[in-house]
C-alpha cells in the first residue's frame, strides 16, 4: 500500500514513525518547504508545493497513491482544500487528521477572534507588551500596530513583514509551562496572541498565562471542508487497518 502524508506537523512525524516500522506500507511525507531546517523525518520526504489541486491530483495518479492522509496544521487551510479537491479528481481515499482545538478552562482570560486582523484589532490602540506566537504569513495586520512585540517562530521572518517594535526569538516547540512562565515574566508580557492550534507542544503558554492572569487573544480555526476527519494518529492507524485491510494484506 502506498500512502502520501501531507505533513509539517507533530502528527505527521508521529504517523511516519508508526508506519516506518510497518513493512506492508510504503509512505512518503510531503513538506511545504517553509522552514529552513526541517526536523528529520522517519520516512522518505518530498518538498515543495504540488501546483494546486490539479498538481496534487496528478501526483496521486502518477505515483499510484492508494490513500492520502492530510496531516497538515489546522491553519493550513489551502492545503486541506486542495487535498479534498485532488482526492476527488484522482478518486483517492482521503483522511484528514485534525487535532482537537484548545478549550478554555476556569481562570482563562481568552478573547476569541476569527482572524489575525481581528486579533490585531483586539489589542487596541494603547501600546502593550505582546507575545506573538504566529507564523511569518500572519504578520501583516501587526506591521503598523503601536505595541511592543516579542515574536516567536521557528525561522526569522524577513524584515519587511516585521512589526515596528519587535524582538525576535527563534525557537521550535515543545515548550514547557515553567519556561513559558519565565519568558512571560522576563519580557513583562501583558497579552499573548496565538492561533488555536491545539496539541500539547505549545499549550504551556496557555497554562502560564492562566497562572499569571494574562489575557490571551485566541484566533479560532477556519472551517474545514466536509471530509472524513480524525483527531489522533491512533485513529489514522485504525482507519488504515479497517478501511484498507485488504490492501494491507496485499489483496
Ligand atoms: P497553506 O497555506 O494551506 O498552503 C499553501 C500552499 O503551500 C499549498 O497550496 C501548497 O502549495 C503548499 N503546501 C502546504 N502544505 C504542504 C505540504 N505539506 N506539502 C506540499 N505542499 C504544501 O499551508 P501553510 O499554512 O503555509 O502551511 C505550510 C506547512 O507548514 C504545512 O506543511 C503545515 O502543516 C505546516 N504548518 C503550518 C502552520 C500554520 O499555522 N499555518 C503551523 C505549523 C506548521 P501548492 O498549491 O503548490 O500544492
Amino acid at each position: 500500500m502506498h500512502l502520501l502524508i501531507l505533513g509539517g506537523t507533530t502528527e505527521a512525524t508521529e504517523l511516519g514513525r508508526a508506519l516506518a516500522a510497518d513493512a506492508r506500507v510504503r509512505a512518503t511525507i510531503s513538506l511545504a518547504g517553509r522552514t529552513q531546517r526541517p526536523l528529520p523525518q522517519p520516512l522518505p520526504t518530498r518538498t515543495g508545493g504540488f501546483g494546486g489541486a490539479e498538481g496534487l491530483a496528478r501526483y496521486l495518479t502518477e505515483h499510484r497513491i492508494d490513500a492520502l492522509i492530510d496531516a497538515t496544521h489546522p491553519f493550513a487551510t489551502q492545503m486541506t482544500h486542495n487535498a479534498v479537491a485532488a482526492a476527488r479528481m484522482a478518486s483517492t481515499p482521503l483522511l484528514v487528521v485534525l487535532r482537537p482545538a484548545w478549550q478554555p478552562v476556569a481562570g482563562d482570560r481568552w478573547h476569541r477572534v476569527a482572524s489575525m486582523a481581528a486579533a490585531a484589532e483586539a489589542l487596541g490602540p494603547v501600546p502593550r507588551r505582546v507575545l506573538l506566537t504566529v507564523g511569518q504569513k500572519d504578520l501583516a495586520p501587526f506591521t503598523n500596530a503601536p505595541h511592543r512585540f516579542v515574536l516567536r517562530s521557528v525561522d526569522p521572518p524577513p524584515p519587511e513583514v516585521l512589526p515596528r517594535s519587535v524582538e525576535f526569538i527563534a525557537a521550535r516547540g515543545p515548550f514547557k509551562e515553567a519556561d513559558e512562565r519565565a519568558l512571560l515574566i522576563d519580557q513583562r508580557i501583558e497579552v499573548i496572541v496565538t492561533k488555536n492550534s491545539g496539541g500539547t507542544a505549545t499549550e504551556g503558554k496557555l497554562a502560564a498565562a492562566r497562572a499569571l492572569g494574562l489575557q490571551v487573544v485566541m484566533v479560532e480555526r477556519p472551517p474545514v471542508p466536509p471530509v472524513e476527519t480524525v483527531g489522533t494518529v491512533a485513529e489514522v492507524l485504525a482507519w488504515l487497518d479497517h478501511r484498507h485491510a485488504g490492501a494491507l494484506r496485499g489483496e
